[in-house]
């Protein structure tokens, strides 16, 4: 068969809900699948060490799912499109949109190649329910506050559109020489870390739903206060799925909403559910219009800040778990062995680095890019101006958490944080979050040495929220 239609898979990584690859099977062409590692348009926003990881199990999935179809390449998209177009005599190239400023760049660029060679070239929306330029305020311009964007933009405007099924026929075209996954080389040399940071993890279409099926049955109830305890099974962890597109932002809705339906969830726990699908939307939101969010203050007070110069050694404490602090060295863990962290910790995280130790929520953003699955620019980038104080919408400055009371409040079994530093395992409850207070026999007996099994604290609370409040003021100035 000729003319195939070539559908360029990116953040869309299913065969369900895909309005790209659904369009392409509604036509008498044959479809072409492929994936382009593109590191060379992407600039400082290479996809990060744990994405590659959970990139090459994904493709490794959705290539089987597509009956190994799937054709692989790597380098500067626009080339390769250009080159299969000639190669195969493909009359369309259908995609499903992102929207990341290098790559809207980059696909308005080959879709006007493309249009210019009479090549048809179709886009569509399957990462997002409400696409950043549907949604605007009274006086047309992007909201800049999450309640109203939410409330007032996305709710009315929800519509009924169901999620599209799998196409009934998929019919391949001969299949083009393309690498073959390991060529992508998506894996790190240190082959110890991808084997620990996939256990537990089903990367895959199916995984996706099963992951979602499992937060209906045992997580939904109680969303709104379990959400906050890093140890309930409380939170959906779609993240890493969603980002890459096994599932749909529509589909979690739709089935969320059916599935509370059924099952007489309280309203309460749908409402927060649904308005954390609202914050990704947001995020993306906020990228759309302001696209340097993801390096400049959207505030530029912050631009004058002095931001404290911390050496490699505190930085590297905070990155692997060693600042002393128990619910902040296991949230640091988790995301290491994980590739995930819950959200409370990342709050909790982000907010030790920049107030406690004043070090440039940049560093934390690019950590973050590195080690987590659902590393994803708008939700990292809005997140961390949001925990700086320099974003949208974001937590005031003198909002500092207190790393002991939230760890008491938020793991008050200590479930989480024996997890994750098992050296304190042993500490009574009333110990855990501040082993520093407890008596020397007490320590002994539960077989901690600070200092030696596990760090002193890396800062005093109270002085860095002294020092935090001090230079924080100086932005009033
Ligand atoms: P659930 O509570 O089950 O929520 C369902 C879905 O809603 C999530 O999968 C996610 O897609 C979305 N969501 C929930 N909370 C948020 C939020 N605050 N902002 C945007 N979307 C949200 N999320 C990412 O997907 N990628 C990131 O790179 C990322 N970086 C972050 C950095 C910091 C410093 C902070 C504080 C938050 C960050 N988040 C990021 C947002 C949030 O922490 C995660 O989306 C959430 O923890 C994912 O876990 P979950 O799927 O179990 O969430």
């Amino acid at each position: 068969m000729s003319d195939p239609i070539i559908i360029w898979f990116r953040q869309d990584l299913r065969r369900q809900d895909n309005p790209a690859l659904f369009e392409a099977c509604n036509s008498p062409h044959p479809i072409l699948p492929i994936y382009i590692l593109d590191d060379e348009n992407s600039g400082e926003w290479k996809i990060g060490g744990a994405s590659r990881v959970w990139l090459h199990f994904s493709l490794k999935s959705l290539n089987e799912d597509l009956d190994g179809n799937l054709c692989v390449y790597k380098g500067d998209a626009a080339k390769i499109i250009r080159d299969l177009v000639k190669k195969t005599g493909a009359k369309a190239v259908y995609w499903n949109r992102c929207y990341e400023p290098w790559r809207i760049k980059r696909d308005k660029e080959i879709k006007k190649e493309l249009d210019d060679s009479g090549i048809e070239c179709k886009s569509f929306n399957g990462s997002l329910i409400w696409e950043p330029w549907t949604i605007k305020n009274g006086s047309g311009d992007a909201y800049k506050v999450f309640t109203p964007f939410y409330r007032k933009g996305c709710l009315p405007a929800l519509g009924t559109k169901s999620p599209l099924p799998t196409p009934e026929r998929l019919t391949y075209a001969q299949i083009e020489k393309s690498l073959e996954l390991d060529n992508l080389e998506l894996l790190p040399k240190n082959k110890n870390w991808d084997d620990i940071i996939i256990q537990g993890w089903e990367i895959s279409e199916d995984g996706a739903w099963q992951r979602l099926n499992e937060f209906l049955d045992e997580g939904l109830k109680n969303y709104k206060e379990g959400r906050n305890n890093p140890a309930q099974k409380n939170v959906s962890r779609l993240s890493p799925y969603l980002h890459f597109g096994h599932i749909s932002p529509r589909q979690v809705w739709h089935e969320t909403v059916l599935f509370a339906q059924v099952n007489r969830i309280p309203e309460k726990d749908i409402d927060c559910f649904c308005s954390e699908i609202g914050w990704r939307e947001f995020s993306y939101s906020l990228l759309y219009h302001f696209p340097d969010l993801p390096r400049k203050n959207l505030q530029k007070k912050f631009d004058y800040f002095q931001w404290r110069q911390a050496n490699k050694t505190e930085l590297d404490r905070w990155r692997h778990g060693k600042t002393g602090y128990p619910i902040v060295d296991a949230a640091m863990r988790e995301l290491w062995q994980t590739g995930y962290m819950h959200n409370r910790c990342r709050m909790i995280v982000g907010s030790f680095l920049v107030k406690h130790m004043l070090v440039h929520w940049h560093v934390g953003e690019d950590w973050f890019w590195d080690c987590l699955f659902d590393a994803d620019l708008a939700s990292n980038s809005a997140s961390w101006q949001w925990i700086a104080g320099c974003g949208a919408d974001a937590a005031p400055y003198f909002r500092i958490f207190n790393p002991v009371t939230q760890g008491e409040k938020f793991d008050p079994k200590g479930h989480y944080i024996r997890q994750y530093v098992p050296e304190l395992k042993n500490l009574p409850d009333k110990y855990l979050n501040k082993p520093w207070d407890a008596p020397k026999e007490v320590l002994m007996k539960a077989g901690v040495i600070l200092g030696k099994t596990y760090p002193e604290p890396i800062v005093d609370h109270m002085a860095a929220r002294e020092r935090a409040l001090q230079a924080f003021q100086s932005l009033k100035a």
